[in-house]
């Protein structure tokens, strides 16, 4: 077996110091022109073709840094990052493609194939988990904006953040990419935001997310910043900001236009006594390997910002705890704190995606077995589900019953949290709806009432 660290983080491609303005010309490869990206002349034609037909489902984009520098097109097919942005076949159950397939072969027209579209993308559960509750109201406004869930976190979605630099093809929040408008959250005003979050003094950590809010250029970032810094809400300590602009443009934070002012930005908040924490998002170890990665995690750091790591558990992409293993433990090498690591939702193809919740506690325990106790921080596997994000702790027997030990991490209710809970066993369950309760109770604790 291969050992962890015998095999350094490969970078496809060497490009070094010093970075310039000429590395950030950023280009977006579409179902449109994703022809014209060189290297797709290696596939086979029913290859494009599961391209053109599942990209019509699910939001397909990626860009010519993922595809010049972290994409391992002597491994396409099968490589990890092309699956992580280009649709892949089997995404859609096998009658859902052909219906596709068909509609575009026979040259049919676009109304009917945004129609059909739209019908399997219903089939596909485009809102798992509550998703579209939880919405805030202040003096009777509903802030239609953020989700507050959890009594001390709030998660808010800028208008403007709403795109990413690519689209991850697992992405629980396809339905908000694919023009579902009706559950697309989005909100302009920052001050019904600053009004709620002061009301509310629970709250102690405010979350940008998307989309990626770092997709905005930093002026329009710094018309939330601003004014939520001016406000000085004694309780909200934290600021977080959720974003992938690490692994998918990096340049973000060394050679855009304005990366200097973001990094400015970053430094005014935490020189206003405020902790800052980008959640980044790394699904494999590759993404990490670039230098320009280094760099920009460097630059980050220096204004006092931490960097916290997630990423959900994919089949096809990084179902192997060595990989986990390597990916956490080059996350502290690089001064970054492993935090999440997430099942995949019972949403879009998680019959693609998803691992079972019995692999995903051995892969989880795999890797953390290999990592030092400073790479320990994860945790996980973790499902964010209705009721809570929900731990599978382990698997045990009690009283000659074999039971997923589980327990909340965060909790509709904060009384939830921490209190060990067994399921039935059951080697094929992916998601908490397929579980049972063991010794045969009628339901789960937090089911009570
Ligand atoms: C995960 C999550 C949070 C943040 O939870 P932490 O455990 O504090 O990271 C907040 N709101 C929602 C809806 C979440 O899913
Ligand atoms: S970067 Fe995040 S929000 Fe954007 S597609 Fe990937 S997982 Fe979804």
């Amino acid at each position: 077996m291969q050992t962890l660290f015998e095999s350094p983080l490969r970078a496809i491609s060497s490009k070094n110091y010093p970075f310039s303005k000429s590395d950030s010309y950023y280009k977006a490869y579409t179902l449109r022109n994703f022809k014209s990206i060189p290297q797709i002349q290696k596939l086979t034609a029913a290859q494009i073709e599961a391209i053109e037909v599942v990209g019509r489902i699910f939001p397909f984009k990626t860009n010519n840094y993922v595809v010049d520098e972290l994409i391992d097109w002597q491994r396409v097919p099968d490589d990890p990052v092309f699956i992580l942005n280009f649709p892949q076949k089997g995404m859609l159950k096998p009658h859902q493609y052909e219906k596709m397939a068909q509609l575009l072969k026979t040259g049919a027209c676009k109304k009917e194939i945004d129609h059909t579209a739209m019908e399997i993308r219903w089939k596909l559960n485009p809102h798992p988990a509550g998703q579209g509750l939880n919405i805030p109201i202040y003096n009777g406004i509903k802030l239609r904006g953020s989700q507050h869930k959890y009594k001390e976190t709030i998660l808010f979605f800028p208008s403007q953040g709403q795109t990413c630099h690519a689209f991850c093809t697992f992405c629980f929040r396809w339905p908000q990419f694919a023009g579902m408008n009706d559950i697309k959250f989005a909100m302009q005003e920052t001050n019904l935001l600053i009004e709620y979050i002061r009301h509310h003094p629970e709250i102690t950590d405010l979350i940008f997310t998307g989309g990626d809010p770092l997709v905005m250029k930093t002026r329009v970032f710094a018309k939330y910043i601003d004014p939520l810094l001016k406000a000085n809400i004694r309780h909200l300590k934290t600021i977080r900001i959720g974003t992938k602009a690490l692994s998918y443009w990096p340049n973000r934070f060394v050679t855009d236009d304005d990366s200097e002012e973001l990094l400015d930005l970053f430094n005014k908040i935490t020189r206003s006594g405020k902790h800052l924490a980008i959640m980044g998002h790394f699904n494999h170890p590759r993404e990490m390997a670039p230098e320009i990665v280094k760099e920009a995690i460097q630059r980050i750091r220096e204004t006092g910002a931490e960097i916290r790591t997630q990423s959900p558990l994919l089949n096809h992409i990084n179902n192997q705890p060595e990989l986990w293993g390597k990916m956490w433990q080059a996350q502290v090498e690089l001064g970054c704190i492993p935090y999440y690591m997430f099942v995949v939702r019972d949403t879009g193809a998680q019959h693609f995606f998803g691992v079972t919740l019995d692999e995903a506690w051995n892969i989880f325990r795999k890797a953390y077995q290999k990592v030092s106790g400073l790479a320990r921080t994860v945790r996980g596997p973790s499902m964010s589900a209705y009721p809570g994000k929900i731990q599978v702790a382990g698997v045990s027997e009690i009283q000659d019953e074999k039971v997923f030990v589980l327990q909340f991490l965060q909790g509709r209710n904060p009384d939830w949290v921490g209190r060990p809970f067994f399921a039935k066993h059951d080697r094929s369950a992916k998601w908490l709806t397929d579980l049972q309760p063991a010794f045969n109770q009628e339901r789960f604790f937090f089911e009570a009432d």
